[in-house]
């Protein structure tokens, strides 16, 4: 008896050890641990301003990016992020005209219009009638315009500011719109929209004979120095930073560049686009390099900002994803331990941060929308 309960019990004590250890040495595949890597050097800038109020906006969006992702970033940059630079602090409510939980195509059309709309609507009312973007409303105004993401610059985060569609998917028709307005720059993946198309339509030869260079090559891109530019990086979305390299912050400088030659001013958008994946994925270790690019990015926006004086730097996000926390870290190590409670979106508000004239405004808790208002007030009144 005494022998056979040995024989049973011994090849499942040693099957658990053997398990246990194989785990342990396993630990690079546990996607919520970040190990710690390379941190950079983090920058203070002034917080004096030549004016009161804005004659340029640049409004960053890290999608699906709620405090817990931002402090994972901080805490894997050894306590230090550019976006400290912003003093003023507020919170978004996000949920969109027929849900709790919002998706980026009506959290970007809230932020961009003003206006609750149904999830997966792109720049359109309840009703699917086209609503003005504060894109649009500053190029009616005279001021130059742009567009940066890491995604198709068709989608949902981007197109909610000059596309007008009912459904996100249709990234075809969300491409053609580009070419329905004076959009100065324009920077991110999505290159088969424009050329790759159902309709036969080469959107890339009517770019160019609008005026626009178009570059596909990052290199390009950051040594352009004409009026009109049209960056196509990638087929469809980009891949991810360890093979993208710093394409956010270096399309954020290089658009910058593009818009700043108008002397009325301008409003730009730049997408941190797959934080939102990491945090459907539970993947610690994408949200982290996805925040801190993205971080590095709104540091090329404040570098700016401050030298030039009369910017407003906007930093938020469309909604949380993954229902984030970080249960462990080290700012000696950068480790960090993510927990997720969800693998989609959730409904908790998100943090808004703003540095230069006009950043004030943005303080306690607002819904997504009135971030609009408050943009127009200063920019396109
Ligand atoms: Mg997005
Ligand atoms: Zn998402």
């Amino acid at each position: 008896m005494k022998r056979k309960i040995i024989t049973f019990i011994l090849p499942i004590a040693v099957a658990l050890f053997y398990s246990t250890t194989v785990a342990a040495q396993e630990q690079p595949d546990d996607l919520t641990l970040y190990q710690g890597g390379e941190a950079y050097e983090v920058k203070s800038y002034t917080q004096t301003f030549k004016s009161d109020t804005p004659k340029n906006v640049i409004l960053l969006i890290g999608d699906g990016m709620g405090v817990a992702h931002l402090f994972a970033g901080l805490t894997a940059n050894r306590g230090n992020l550019f976006i400290e630079n912003c003093k003023h602090i507020g919170f978004s409510k996000t949920a969109s005209s027929n849900r709790y939980v919002t998706d980026s195509a009506a959290g970007g059309t809230a932020i961009s219009t003003g206006k609750k709309t149904y999830n997966g609507a792109i720049g359109v009312d309840p009703d699917k009638n086209p609503m003005k973007t504060i894109l649009e409303e500053a190029s009616e105004k005279g001021l130059a315009t742009g567009l940066v993401s890491t995604s198709s610059i068709t989608h949902a985060t981007p197109a909610s500011f000059i596309a007008h569609q009912p459904s996100r998917s249709m990234e075809e028709e969300i491409a053609a719109d580009f070419l329905k307005t004076d959009i100065d720059v324009f920077i991110g993946g999505g290159y088969d929209f424009f050329a790759k198309r159902e309709d036969g339509r080469n959107l890339v030869d009517e770019l160019v004979r609008k005026g626009y260079t178009v570059e596909r090559e990052l290199s390009k891109i950051e040594n352009y120095n004409g009026k009109k530019l049209a960056g196509l990086t990638a087929p469809k979305g980009n891949p991810r930073v360890s093979e993208r390299g710093n394409m956010l912050p270096v399309s954020t400088r290089a658009a910058i560049n593009v818009l700043k030659q108008n002397k009325k001013g301008f409003f730009l958008m730049v997408e941190g686009s797959f934080i939102d994946s990491g945090g459907h994925a539970n993947n610690t270790v994408q949200v982290v390099e996805e925040v801190l690019d993205f971080d590095q990015a709104v540091g090329k926006a404040l570098e700016f900002a401050a030298e030039n004086g009369e910017t407003l730097v906007i930093v938020t996000a469309d909604h949380e994803t993954g229902g984030m926390t970080v249960n462990d870290g080290s700012f000696e190590t950068g480790m960090v331990k993510g927990a997720f409670t969800s693998t989609g979106h959730t409904g908790v508000m998100v943090p808004i941060f703003s540095y230069g004239p006009g950043a004030s405004e943005f303080i306690g808790i607002m819904e997504n929308t009135d971030i609009y208002g408050k943009m127009r007030e200063l920019l396109v009144k």
